[in-house]
């Protein structure tokens, strides 16, 4: 027992600015995201270890890694949420860092606290820093003192019904309320008039309250029609941070992402420049190390809006991969590590057009509903310009207590348009049995004129496409 304890994990770290790998690092996630860390533990010659739920115990990424430790039932409270399970997972295969991954826990602080009290580098950005930006309501409070521009919103936290109704009155209607502790959508209400104002408010306290232990919420302007952009940061422990260029997530349903693509389309220079750097002055004044995403709304006039920090790897982050060459999970156990980065500001190149698609087993045709079971065919598709990122074989049974993505299709190209045909022959050959997929809606999407053209906005999907048929 001596030799795995927080103290012989901490005298196996060499002196300051030594150069020091992990031995060995746990992954605390599942699914596709386990199985990319896994290949990137791999590639550094790391070794890897990964925990599963009993649902997860046929997976077939668990035989990648080197040991694999399951960690509880298939309810994720009791499993993948379940901090000290993990912690002894780690400690029983003596691992000296911790991935989370994205979701579960990867942006919980009290957790990312306790791997490091308990001798393990938490593979992501510091606890102080996520508590900085990890707050919606707090982080444009850094953003405001930082230069960066923000949607137009109450100063903090709405406490009471008048305050809010003042809000509204003074920014106009719409107005938009969410939660402080927000994510996926959740404690989000639009609210057009004084009642719906009312009402809105403690829905959305009831559901933040629900999901995230935290009912506070703030008032932002519904901005019409906008385009999300997103600009991908990655720093050091030594105070360096850069930019990797931006994604645009502007298609969504429901405010949650579905088609991601770099560079955004149709933005002039000047704004994807401006909007960059103000994402890494953010980094800066919160002294943000790892990867991490600065999310902004963009208006009719390009003017572009801070509207959260995502203080963990993303969905989407291979769009960026494609698009500078940068293999973003591997810097950042290096930087967890402790090495500088290998690059600086002016060594980041953006070249060629990248698109991601996220392939759910959900069925279109049943207002997305969750599709679980087994998949019975699963023929993938290849060639020149194709990246799949999934954790899925045929066989497979999709589980349902999870998130329902079951891959990430990613194409690149030198231009959009070749990137958009080569995203419609490599839909047309990924076929799947057995469960339902958004491929459906994929095709069609790459189809659509208005996407085609890049003039579409986040409620495009919901407010036109959808309503097609
Ligand atoms: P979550 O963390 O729950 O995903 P975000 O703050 O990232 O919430 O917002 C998700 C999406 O909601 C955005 O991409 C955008 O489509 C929409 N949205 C958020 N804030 C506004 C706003 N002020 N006006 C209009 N749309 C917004």
């Amino acid at each position: 027992r001596l030799r795995n304890s927080p103290l012989t994990r901490a005298a196996r770290r060499p002196p300051e600015d030594a150069p020091f790998m992990f031995r060995k690092v746990l992954v605390a996630n599942r699914g596709e995201i386990a199985l990319r860390v896994i290949r990137a533990c791999r590639d550094l010659g790391v070794e890897v270890a990964v925990v599963y739920s009993e649902a997860d115990k046929d997976a077939p990424y668990l035989k990648l890694a080197d040991q694999a430790v399951c960690i509880g039932p298939a309810v994720a409270t009791e499993s993948y949420l379940k901090m000290p399970r993990i912690i002894a997972a780690a400690e029983g295969v003596d691992a000296d860092a911790i991935h989370p991954g994205f979701g579960f826990l990867s942006e919980n602080s009290r957790f990312a606290q306790m791997c490091r009290e308990n001798g393990f580098e938490f593979i992501g950005p510091s606890a102080e820093a996520m508590n900085k930006l990890g707050d919606k309501a707090r982080s444009k409070e850094v953003a405001k003192a930082a230069n960066v521009p923000t949607v137009p919103g109450s100063d903090g936290l709405v406490e009471s019904e008048k305050e809010a109704l003042d809000f509204a009155r003074k920014v106009g209607y719409p107005v938009l309320i969410k939660a402080s502790a927000g994510g996926g959508g959740k404690g989000m209400r639009q609210a057009w008039d004084d009642d719906g104002l009312v009402k809105g408010l403690s829905a959305a306290r009831t559901e933040a309250e629900a999901a995230f232990k935290d009912g506070s919420v703030f008032l932002e302007k519904y901005l019409d029609r906008p385009r999300h952009v997103e600009v991908q940061l990655l720093g050091d422990k030594h105070g360096n941070v850069v930019h990797l260029f931006e994604r645009d997530c502007t298609l969504q349903r429901r405010h949650q992402k579905l088609v991601e693509e770099s560079p955004a389309p149709n933005l002039p220079d000047k704004v994807r420049i401006a909007m960059c750097e103000s994402a890494v002055r953010l980094a800066k004044a919160a002294g943000y190390y790892s990867a991490g995403t600065c999310e902004f709304l963009v208006d009719r006039d390009h003017k572009f809006y801070f509207i959260e920090v995502n203080a963990r790897i993303q969905v989407e982050h291979p769009v960026t991969e494609l698009v500078t060459g940068v293999d973003l999970i591997r810097e950042q156990i290096r930087v967890a590590a402790g090495e500088k980065l290998p690059f600086e500001q002016k060594d980041i190149v953006h070249r060629g057009a990248a698109i991601e698609v996220r392939v759910n087993a959900e069925n279109v045709d049943k207002d997305f509903q969750p599709s679980p079971g087994v998949v019975t065919t699963w023929r993938p598709p290849g060639g020149p310009g194709v990246r799949l990122d999934t954790h899925v074989v045929t066989g497979y049974r999709v589980p349902p207590n999870y998130d329902s993505m079951v891959a990430k299709l990613l194409v690149y190209q030198p231009t959009r348009a070749e990137a958009f045909a080569v995203m419609r022959r490599a839909l047309r050959e990924f076929v799947v049995e057995g469960i339902h997929t958004t491929l459906p809606i994929h095709r069609r999407i790459f189809e659509c004129p208005e996407f085609i053209a890049g003039e579409v906005d986040t409620t495009f999907i919901e407010r036109e496409f959808l309503k097609r048929g």
